[in-house]
């Protein structure tokens, strides 16, 4: 089974145990991976389930492929909690890097932020860019969840999609801040045994203003350190995210 490839799909796409794949998936299994009729492969919904499905002739177009779910696979490879990262736009295409490497990581949703020390301003392409790279990893990486990626939003709009979770005890909001010796994240991860959904919050290369980490503050976010180097932006949320799914699957899976 790990050996299959796996294709992440819309659940619209499932009909009576038919997938109905589109024209590009048809080109990656037939031409990319040369599968042929018969042959089997992981249809990933991208919202948890997955089936061992196989390839076979579409009936109705001769020249096309569908693909028949054969049985479901039970698997359990996603975090136990709703993860959210809030990252301010790097520079270029460096944000591709974040999404794909969050996404490995367990991430659920991706908001991207543009805000005071933010230079860019991404097209409606760029989403569509994001996403595939996020369903792309999900596939790679053995996620039953594809991660969604938000329409960029403005820091201060971004803020209030979190104010009226102030208080719920259990959802941890994070901003993380490389200067002035906050309490490391690390700490306040271990130190809450019920966590059921955690965002993160990572600035721009310019770093935050005063302003905005007053402003997250006031909404209920907790300011943590990474530690006392200076990540670059890209690096800043990978370190983050890595240390909540460490410290979950600790949880998950005691040591002891
Ligand atoms: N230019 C800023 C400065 O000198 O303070 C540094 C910005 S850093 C390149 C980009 C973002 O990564 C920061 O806004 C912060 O969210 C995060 N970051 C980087 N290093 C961090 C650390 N050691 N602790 C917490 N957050 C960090």
């Amino acid at each position: 089974m790990a050996d299959l490839q796996r294709l992440a799909i819309t659940p619209q796409q499932i009909y009576r145990q038919q997938v109905f794949l589109t024209v590009e998936q048809q080109h990656y299994l037939g031409r990319v991976l040369r599968l042929g009729v018969g042959d089997k492969f992981i249809v990933m919904d991208g919202e948890g389930k997955w089936w061992l499905a196989k390839l076979t002739p579409d009936i109705s177009i001769k020249t096309e492929l569908t693909a028949i779910l054969e049985q479901e696979i039970s698997i359990q490879n996603e975090l136990p909690i709703e993860l959210t990262l809030i990252s301010a736009l790097p520079k270029g295409n460096n944000f591709d890097q974040v999404v794909r490497q969050s996404t490995e990581l367990g991430v659920t949703y991706i908001l991207p932020v543009t805000s005071s020390r933010t230079l860019l301003k991404p097209s409606l392409q760029k989403l569509k860019r994001w996403q595939k790279i996020a369903t792309e990893a999900a596939e790679q990486s053995e996620r039953q969840v594809v991660p969604k990626i938000r329409e960029t939003l403005e820091y201060s709009a971004a803020l209030s999609l979190f104010e009226n979770q102030i208080l719920s005890t259990n959802y941890h909001k994070y901003i993380c801040i490389a200067r002035n010796n906050y309490p490391l994240l690390l700490e306040s991860l271990l130190h809450n045994q019920k966590l059921e959904s955690i965002v993160i919050a990572i600035g721009p290369e310019g770093g935050w203003t005063n302003e905005e980490i007053e402003r997250a503050i006031a909404t209920g976010f907790q300011a943590v350190s990474l530690g006392k180097r200076i990540l670059r932006g890209v690096t800043a949320p990978l370190v983050a995210l890595s240390l909540v799914a460490a410290v979950l699957e600790i949880q998950r899976f005691p040591l002891l």
